[in-house]
C-alpha cells in the first residue's frame, strides 16, 4: 500500500506491455499505474489513474497529489461535490488522478446499488463499437507481422500509429497485411503541414476511415486547414485535454478522442461527448495504455460513441483486473455491478 487518506487507499504498479509499444514521441514497456480504491461500509468501489506525460503527469506526480486529493472523496454519491472539491484543491491538471477517484465514486455507488455504472447513468444499453487493436511503431516487418497476427486472431478495425520517415510504406503495408480490415491512422501530432498534406493522399488511396492529430496539438489553425482539403475525416486527441477545448476544435476537426484519463474522470467525459454531439463533432472513445478496471470505465461509455479504440489492456502482459469479454475487438458491455472488473 503506497497511501492512506480517510476510507481510501491507493497503490502504484508497474505494468508492462507485451511488446514495446511505440508512438511518435516515445516507446515504452513499463507502465506505472496507479489503483484507488475506497473501502466504505463494506463495498468497494475502485479506480485507476493512467498519468501521461503528454498531459503534464508521471506516476511520481500522482504520487506526490493523492494525498492532497484523496480527500476530497469524502461523500461517493456527491459527484458534484467531488468535482468541486477536487478543483478547489487543485484546479489545474492532474487529469488522471481525477479520474481514479472519480471511477472510485461511481464505482462504490453503482456496487452499492447492485448495478453497472452504466445503468446507475441512465445510458441505453446495446452493443459497443468496435474497438481497433494498435499497430505501433516498430521496424516495418514487426508492424507487418502486429497486423498480419490482429487480422488473422478476427480484428476487424486496426489503428496505425505513424510520425515517421517511412509512412507511406507502413500503410501500404498494412493495407496488404490486412486487407479486409478498417485502417485507422494515429500521427501523434508528429506531421508538418506540408507531410500532412502529401499524407492525405495516401491515407485516402489506402481508404484510411479516419486520421487522429496530424498536426501540433496547438496546431487548430492548420488542422482547419486541413480538414477544408481532406476526404478523410479528421479526429482531434493531443489537441484536447479539458471539457472546455470541445467548442473550439468544432471548426477544426470532424471528430474528437475521449479518453478518461486526460479528461478528468468519466463524468467529465461524459460531459465532453454531449458537448461534442451538439457540435456535430464524431466521438471515440480512447485510453491510455492501462489496466482493464480503466478500459471497463470507458466502455461503460462506449455504447454512446462512433467509434471505439479501447485496446490499452489487450496489449498488457499483466493486466491485474479480469472480467472484460473480448472477441477479438468486440467488447461486451459490462453486466457486473460497478465497473463489471474485479482484481485478480
Ligand atoms: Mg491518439
Amino acid at each position: 500500500m503506497d497511501g492512506v487518506s480517510g476510507a481510501v487507499t491507493w497503490e502504484t504498479r508497474e505494468l508492462h506491455t507485451a511488446q514495446p509499444f511505440g508512438i511518435a514521441r516515445w516507446t515504452h514497456s513499463v507502465y506505472p499505474r496507479t489503483f484507488v480504491t475506497l473501502d466504505a461500509g463494506g463495498v468497494r468501489g475502485q479506480g485507476e489513474s493512467a498519468p501521461n506525460a503528454f498531459y503534464g503527469e508521471t506516476g511520481a506526480t500522482v504520487q506526490a497529489v493523492l494525498p492532497l486529493l484523496a480527500g476530497a472523496l469524502e461523500d461517493p454519491w456527491d459527484w458534484d461535490g467531488l468535482r468541486a472539491r477536487l478543483d478547489a484543491r487543485m484546479p489545474q491538471g492532474h487529469p488522471s488522478v481525477k479520474c481514479a477517484l472519480e471511477m472510485a465514486a461511481l464505482d462504490w455507488c453503482a456496487r452499492s446499488a447492485g448495478l453497472p455504472v452504466w445503468r446507475l447513468l441512465g445510458l441505453s444499453p446495446g452493443a459497443l463499437p468496435e474497438s481497433s487493436y494498435t499497430v505501433s511503431i516498430a521496424a516495418l516487418p514487426e508492424m507487418r507481422r502486429q497486423a498480419r497476427e490482429a487480422a488473422a486472431r478476427g480484428h476487424g478495425v486496426l489503428k496505425v500509429k505513424l510520425g515517421t520517415a517511412q509512412d507511406e510504406q507502413i500503410v501500404a503495408a498494412l493495407r496488404e497485411e490486412a486487407p479486409e480490415a478498417a485502417l485507422r491512422v494515429d500521427a501523434n501530432a508528429a506531421w508538418s503541414r506540408p507531410q500532412a498534406r502529401r499524407m492525405l493522399g495516401v491515407l485516402e488511396a489506402a481508404g484510411v476511415e479516419f486520421v487522429e492529430q496530424p498536426l501540433a496539438a496547438g496546431d487548430l489553425e492548420g488542422h482547419a486547414a486541413l480538414r477544408g482539403v481532406s476526404a478523410v475525416p479528421i479526429v482531434a486527441d493531443e489537441s484536447l485535454h479539458h471539457v472546455s477545448d470541445i467548442v473550439a476544435l468544432a471548426g477544426a476537426f470532424d471528430g474528437v478522442n475521449l479518453k478518461l484519463a486526460k479528461l478528468g474522470g468519466p463524468l467529465r467525459a461524459l460531459e465532453a461527448l454531449r458537448l461534442a454531439r451538439a457540435h456535430g463533432l464524431g466521438v471515440m472513445m480512447g485510453c491510455m495504455i492501462e489496466s482493464s478496471l480503466g478500459i471497463a470505465a470507458a466502455a461503460h461509455l462506449a455504447g454512446l460513441c462512433d467509434w471505439a479504440d479501447l485496446d490499452g489492456a489487450l496489449l498488457l502482459a499483466d493486466d491485474p483486473y479480469r472480467g472484460l469479454e473480448w472477441t477479438a475487438g468486440h467488447l461486451a458491455r459490462p453486466q457486473g455491478a460497478g465497473w463489471g472488473v474485479e482484481a485478480g
